[in-house]
């Protein structure tokens, strides 16, 4: 996703500054010989600061509630931001490197059709993780669902069934494979026992920190 630069201002500065203005954009003061290029590799070096701030600023303003769904607000995606594209060109919702595309025909019932969407992305995503885990662990499960479950991110029934809040597709990929981790060894292990964590831990030493990561979102 290429972040746009909406002003850039030079002036007999020494360095370069990245503001982000209260209506959320990004304006950049340079130096007078500043190339572009200079500028571009800045503000690639800062992605992740600006799209945090581009999106803090979205927020206060209040965009979300007063024009949901529109162009260019941000969704959260295996823990990234991209902003939403309205197309007319797609059939259905779609990720590419830079955008959600979002067919205008769905606008209707945005929420709805994000929501499931995020289902069918937390579903592959998950299911993707169980067998590679499963394959390199040997564990086994009877099956995976995915819901909207707000309370946990994800349960394993007695009969080794698994269950996934959609949710779980906001957040890294290394928080996905924690959670995905964290079941497939209550497939095993039915509670949190010292051996229960020794088992997550072999799998995923740096646990501790993922799970830490998880309590943010
Ligand atoms: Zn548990």
């Amino acid at each position: 996703m290429k972040i746009s630069i909406s002003r850039i201002l030079r002036s007999h500065r020494r360095t370069i500054a990245l503001v982000i203005t209260r209506d959320a954009r990004l304006v950049v003061r340079a130096p007078l010989q500043t190339t572009m290029a200079e500028i571009e590799t800045l503000v690639e070096r800062k992605r992740n600061w600006i799209t945090t701030k581009l999106a803090q600023a979205q927020q206060r303003q209040g965009l979300h509630r007063m024009n949901p769904f529109s162009d260019g607000e941000l969704f959260r995606y295996k823990g990234q931001q991209y902003p939403l594209t309205i197309t007319t060109n797609e059939r259905s919702i779609r990720l590419n490197d830079h955008h959600i595309l979002f067919p205008e025909r769905l606008l209707a019932n945005p929420e709805r059709a994000m929501i499931y969407w995020y289902a069918h992305e937390a579903l592959r995503a998950v299911t993707e993780r169980v067998q590679y885990y499963s394959e390199t662990h040997g564990f086994r499960h009877t099956g995976i669902t995915v819901t909207g479950a707000r309370t946990r991110w994800g349960s394993c029934s007695q009969a080794n069934r698994l269950c996934f809040s959609w949710r779980l597709i906001l957040t890294p990929e290394p928080v996905i494979d924690y959670v995905v981790v964290h079941e497939l060894c209550h497939t095993v292990e039915k509670n949190h026992s010292a051996r229960f964590w020794n088992r997550v831990g072999a799998i995923l030493p740096d646990y501790k920190e993922r799970k830490a990561l998880l309590k943010e979102y």
